[in-house]
Order: C-alpha cells, then sequence, then structure tokens
C-alpha cells in the first residue's frame, strides 16, 4: 500500500510510524501516511533552518520569479490537485477545483511581494537624520493546517510566508495529506530552494514538538476552535507569534423584504456545499418576521435535487462525511436535535447509498431554540438550523452573543438595514446577500471571539504583517559640522 512521505529538506522521507488513509465514499482504506516521532520533528526544523540562512538572503526579484512559476504550475495542475483533494477529502472535483483557484489568489498576491514589504524612508527627520523602515522574515515558521481545504489552507500561508523570506514547515491534516505532498513538488519544480518548503505530517506528537521547538519562530493554525485554543496558549507559552483560526457557527439572517428564492438557493449552495465541512458553511439560517413558514417550504423544496454522491462522480453536488467518526457525530446531533423537539423537516439519517461510505443526506430542522445542541455547537456536517426570530434586533443579538464570530450573512433588499448590519453585527467576515463571504486575497481572513485566537487574520496585508517583524533604521552620515562631545539627552533639531 502506498505510504505518503514526509517532505523534508527537498526530498521525500520516510516515517517510523504511520496512520491510515481512508477513502470516505467507500469507507476502504487507500493509503498510510508517516506520523512524525520527534526525531522528525527535530530533522525538519534543522533543514528549515539551514535553508533560512540563504533564503532570508534571496533578492525580491528571485523570490517573485520562483511564485509566478509556482503560479502557473498550480494552474496547470489544477485537475490533479482536485483529484488528490476528492480522493482523500470525499469533496466533489467541482469543488475542488475551487479550492485551488481561491489557493491560487494568495499565490497570485504573494507575486507583488516587492510592493507589499515596501517599508517607509523619511529624509531629514533631524537635520542630517534619516530614518527608513524595514520587514523582515522571522526564520523557521510553521503552519497546522484542517482536513477540509488540503490545499487552499496551506496556500493561505506558505507563499506569503515564502515571499517574505521566511522557511516553512507544513504539519497538513493526517486525514487527507497527500495534496500537501504534491505542493511541496510543484514548489521545488517551481525552483524553490531545498528546505524552503517541507512537510512534516502527524498527529499529536508533530504538532507539539513544533509548538515547542526552540527553533520556530512562528505558528499559523486553522482547526477547531478547542484545538485553537491550546496551539494559541501552548505556542505563545513557548516565546512564538501565533494566529489560531477555529471554528465556526455562521448565521444567514433573512430579513422579511429579501428575496425569499435567492435565500433559499443561498442556504441550500452554503449549507450543503463541501457536506457543510466548510468553516464559512452557513449552518443557522435566522428567519426575522412572519417569512419563517414559506422561507423553510423554499428551503425544504430544494433539498430533494441535490445530487448526493461520489465526489469524482460526474453529477455528484454533495460528497460523504470525511470519516466514519465524523458520520457517526453527525448523525449524534440528529438525533439529539429530533429529541429534544426541533422540527426535523428533512432528516439525511434516511440516505441510502450503496458501499460503505460516510453519507449523510441534507438535513434541515426547524423551530431550533438557542439551548440545543444542534445550535450550540458547531456540527460540521450537512445540517441546517432554522432559528425564528421577531425582530431585526432579535436576530442581531442571537448573532452577537455567539460565542463564534466567524462569518455571517444578511439577506435584504433595504440598503440602508444592510449598511447599518455590516457597522452593527460583531463578527470577522460580513456577507449582503452573500452567503459565503471569504474575503479575496488583498483583504485579509478571519474570524472574531472564538473563532481565531491571537490578533492578526490570515492572508493580505495582514498576512505580510504576520510573517514579518518591523526594524526602524536612523542614519547620519558623518558631516565635520557634526563633531563635538554632548552629554545631553537626544533631541531632534
Ligand atoms: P482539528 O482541529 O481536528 O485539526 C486541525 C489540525 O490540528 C490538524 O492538522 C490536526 O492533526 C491537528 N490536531 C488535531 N488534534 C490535535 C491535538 N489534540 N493536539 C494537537 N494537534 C491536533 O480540525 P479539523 O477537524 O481538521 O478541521 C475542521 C475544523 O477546522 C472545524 O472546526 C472548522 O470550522 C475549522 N476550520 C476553520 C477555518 C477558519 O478559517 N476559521 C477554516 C477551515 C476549518
Amino acid at each position: 500500500m502506498r505510504t505518503v512521505p514526509h517532505w523534508i529538506g527537498g526530498k521525500p522521507a520516510e516515517g517510523r510510524q504511520t496512520g491510515p488513509i481512508f477513502d470516505p465514499s467507500t469507507g476502504s482504506q487507500i493509503a498510510t501516511v508517516a506520523f512524525a516521532a520527534q526525531s522528525d520533528v527535530d530533522e525538519v526544523v534543522a533543514a528549515a533552518r539551514a535553508a533560512f540562512q540563504s533564503w532570508k538572503r534571496s533578492s525580491l526579484a528571485q523570490r517573485t520569479r520562483i511564485l509566478f512559476a509556482f503560479r502557473e504550475l498550480l494552474d496547470r495542475n489544477t485537475d490533479e490537485l482536485a483529484r488528490i483533494i476528492s480522493r482523500e477529502h470525499g469533496k466533489t472535483i467541482p469543488d475542488a477545483k475551487g479550492e485551488v483557484a481561491r489557493g491560487l489568489e494568495i499565490v497570485e498576491f504573494a507575486c507583488g511581494i516587492g510592493e507589499h514589504i515596501k517599508g517607509d524612508n523619511s529624509p531629514n527627520v533631524s537635520t542630517g537624520v534619516d530614518s527608513f523602515s524595514v520587514r523582515q522574515p522571522l526564520g523557521v515558521v510553521a503552519g497546522i493546517t484542517p482536513f477540509n481545504f488540503p490545499v487552499m489552507v496551506p496556500l493561505w500561508m506558505s507563499p506569503i510566508a515564502i515571499a517574505c523570506g521566511n522557511t516553512f514547515v507544513l504539519k497538513p491534516s493526517e486525514k487527507d495529506p497527500s495534496a500537501g505532498v504534491r505542493l511541496a513538488e510543484l514548489w521545488a519544480e517551481a525552483g524553490l530552494p531545498d528546505g524552503v518548503f517541507n512537510v512534516l505530517h502527524g498527529d499529536k506528537v508533530a504538532v507539539d514538538g513544533l509548538l515547542t521547538h526552540p527553533d520556530v519562530a512562528a505558528v499559523s493554525f486553522v482547526g477547531s476552535t478547542p484545538i485553537a485554543k491550546y496551539i494559541h496558549e501552548t505556542a505563545t507559552a513557548h516565546g512564538k507569534r501565533v494566529q489560531a483560526l477555529g471554528g465556526a457557527k455562521n448565521h444567514m439572517v433573512v430579513l422579511p423584504d429579501a428575496d425569499l428564492d435567492l435565500a433559499a438557493d443561498a442556504a441550500v449552495s452554503a449549507g450543503y456545499g463541501a457536506a457543510g465541512e466548510r468553516c464559512m458553511a452557513i449552518s443557522v439560517v435566522v428567519a426575522v418576521g412572519a417569512i419563517g413558514d414559506q422561507l423553510v417550504a423554499k428551503i425544504a423544496d430544494r433539498i430533494p435535487a441535490v445530487k448526493v454522491g461520489p465526489g469524482d462522480a460526474s453529477g455528484s453536488e454533495m460528497g460523504p462525511l470525511v470519516t466514519a467518526a465524523h458520520r457517526d457525530k453527525v448523525r449524534g446531533y440528529i438525533d439529539a436535535g429530533a429529541e429534544a423537539g426541533a422540527t426535523l423537516v428533512a432528516d439525511g439519517r434516511d440516505i441510502d447509498i450503496e458501499g460503505d461510505g460516510y453519507w449523510v443526506g441534507p438535513t434541515l430542522f426547524d423551530n431550533v431554540q438557542k439551548d440545543q445542541t444542534i445550535y450550540t455547537d458547531e456540527i460540521f456536517g450537512p445540517v441546517l438550523s432554522v432559528v425564528r426570530a421577531s425582530s431585526y434586533d432579535e436576530a442581531l443579538d442571537l448573532v452577537n452573543s455567539n460565542p463564534y464570530a466567524n462569518g455571517v450573512a444578511l439577506f435584504t433588499c433595504d440598503g440602508g438595514v444592510a449598511r447599518q448590519f455590516g457597522l452593527d453585527v460583531e463578527v470577522g467576515m460580513v456577507g449582503i446577500n452573500v452567503p459565503i463571504p471569504v474575503p479575496v486575497a488583498t483583504y485579509s481572513f478571519g474570524g472574531w471571539r472564538n473563532s481565531l485566537f491571537g490578533d492578526v487574520h490570515m492572508y493580505g496585508a495582514e498576512g505580510v504583517r504576520f510573517w514579518t517583524r518591523g526594524k526602524v533604521v536612523t542614519t547620519r552620515w558623518p558631516d565635520p559640522s557634526h563633531r563635538g562631545v554632548d552629554l545631553g539627552f537626544p533631541q531632534n533639531k
């Protein structure tokens, strides 16, 4: 059986231990993946540290050329990457291609590193004295990524980190690790020197090894909230710069004046796309005023048309969940919602697909209450909950009091209310008639509250800040007129 290797110092490296990889559409094991021991962590960090000594001195022109080449290779290999993603994750091929395209955007942003990293220059801040600022790389940095975007999330981090002059260690999800290694091969083909981009697989041992390693300067994490909190606490306690993006419970507020067909289309697309395994998926629809029955009926009408099947089958719109354990967890939430008294309008537990894949069909609950676990917990599956609210203020309170604050959407045709919502809602990413408002590469991605631990969002200008540290150089070129001892406190003249 094929074993997915680490990628250390520009070449594949075997691991002493391994873990299994499954095809979620069939439930069969298809490969194994290396699992790092502490000695592998030490080896990968040493390789990245050695590469940093020259990479930090590489010219911006050299970095830009490599980034452009990498961009072309990603584009050319999109179909292959999509197949790799779909086989281990289960998402459909078109969805996987969309993921690659959104990652590619960040590479395109990083191609402009010469512009993004420019400092300031102020001549004559004092007589004969000039100041300029530079942003410099941190050193060896690590990216720890979740299963749900095995290409896009590593590309949220690594192109900008590398463009800024850092060397990078990716710890992908052990559930779908092959795409990370393919990215490493493409970086190498693009001309990136050995050791600048590395991949280390594994579980907690690999992660803890990176979080506590004295030669790792910064950690960027994307995953679930409990682990994000743990990563932030552990890595900051070990002196590292950390951004840790966590889970979500994204609300879509539908006002009485909204186009209800557009809203129902959006709820189905954003609720069930990628089987609900997106951090920006809609999981709660808040129906405001008297539109609840009509909106629920429109969503329910659309559900039977959603084509559930293997990710690589033509026409599939929604694939399986990622693991058997996750399928059981999602089914458990549906059991709990029904037992708690929410109205089960569409029951995805009934789905009947041949074989042992990890299937749950699109599920819709109505009349969901705030204390039910289908509302309080991130389910990360194809389960939509409709909550009824009597007013805009009640809906806004609901969103603002939720512990998660990744994304939110408002559906309305009233520009004034939309404008006010954009200002009042306490969530990191807001969509107006846009259900999944993932910012484009020139902005930055990040939630508030339990959806982000740390201060700085991912990619865009905030990404450049995260992966660099600032320095100000104050310069005076000696001139005979400067001579003379002066023990007074230096003042600007
Ligand atoms: P996860 O937290 O289980 O795993 C993420 C990473 O952490 C993986 O690489 C995993 O190997 C590692 N990990 C898991 N348990 C660990 C432990 N005990 N100690 C150290 N490391 C550990 O997340 P997941 O199931 O892979 O991904 C789904 C989650 O990610 C969801 O909660 C989703 O909302 C979130 N997510 C958030 C964003 C965002 O931008 N906010 C984006 C994508 C996914």
